[in-house]
């Protein structure tokens, strides 16, 4: 979804995120505004690219051409690229590629080397390829990896990552929680390079006020909302994560 919000498309940097207001003027339900990445830029406009899991993402996938959208933004901390680092490795789980093609974006322009590693259940819910067209024309290298094997590489995406760490000076993930799981429990799959993850954690406010998001990091206590939502993968302890989908591991 294409938005005009010439304030946020200005200043935003890769890896913030908005609240959108997902109910109708005068309406209360649902109560809390939706956390959701920034996913593109395009001078004025930015877009939101979402999964309809619920109330709020079901609302907005009604909105029309014209519609206003009441959002509060740009949000949170955002991924940082190291003055030594030429070779960037991003990693997308499902809908986690959201903010992933913003950093890639960004990078690119400025002449990193990206390779785009996207994981996805099948070829029916790959992110379009098209919508990467611009971006593999400025040197954006892509890897595919579906579960069912319909698209690219057969299997997870921490095999193929595993393949690719070594050819990276750093890593950049966004996607579902045992993927973060799986990646911090097994140190080899990184090839020891440092690496910078997307928390997608349930959030009330989403500006430091609610405490709502609050995890447990080798720097004490953190609000994903306000701290985050980038972090360094060694320093999120990771039982303290909620997982939005099946509740604390
Ligand atoms: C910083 C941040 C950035 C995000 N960016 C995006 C984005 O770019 N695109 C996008 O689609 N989503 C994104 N999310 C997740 C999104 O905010 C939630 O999925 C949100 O709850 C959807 O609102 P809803 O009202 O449609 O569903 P809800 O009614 O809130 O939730 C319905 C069901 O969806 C599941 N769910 C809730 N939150 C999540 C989650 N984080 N991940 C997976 N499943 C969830 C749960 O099972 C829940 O019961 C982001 C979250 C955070 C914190």
């Amino acid at each position: 979804m294409w938005l005009d919000c010439p304030q946020i498309a200005s200043t935003t940097v890769p890896g913030q995120f908005v609240m959108v207001l997902c109910r109708n003027q005068g309406g209360d339900v649902p109560l809390l505004r939706r956390p959701l990445s920034i996913h593109r830029v395009d001078g004025d406009r930015m877009a939101l690219l979402y999964a309809v899991v619920g109330q709020g993402t079901r609302w907005l996938s009604h909105r029309k051409p014209g519609d206003q959208v009441d959002i509060l933004g740009p949000l949170g901390n955002n991924f940082t690229i190291d003055a030594d680092s030429k070779r960037l490795l991003l990693v997308a789980g499902g809908i986690g590629i959201a903010p992933t093609v913003a950093l890639a974006d960004f990078a690119l322009d400025r002449g990193y080397i990206v390779t785009l590693l996207i994981g996805s259940r099948s070829a029916l819910h790959m992110y379009p390829e098209d919508q990467l067209d611009r971006a593999v024309s400025t040197g954006l290298n892509v890897v595919v990896v579906t579960e069912d094997g319909s698209k690219g590489r057969k299997g997870m995406v921490t095999g193929a990552l595993s393949d690719l760490a070594a050819g990276a000076d750093q890593i950049y993930a966004c996607g579902p929680l045992p993927m973060y799981r799986a990646i911090s429990g097994d140190i080899d799959i990184l090839d020891g390079k440092p690496a910078q993850v997307c928390l997608e954690q349930m959030m009330g406010c989403g500006w430091g006020v609610c405490y709502g998001c609050t995890i447990e990091t080798k720097n004490g206590l953190q609000k994903v909302c306000q701290d985050g939502p980038i972090f360094d993968i060694k320093d999120v302890m990771w039982n303290s994560v909620v997982d939005p989908v099946v509740g604390r591991l």
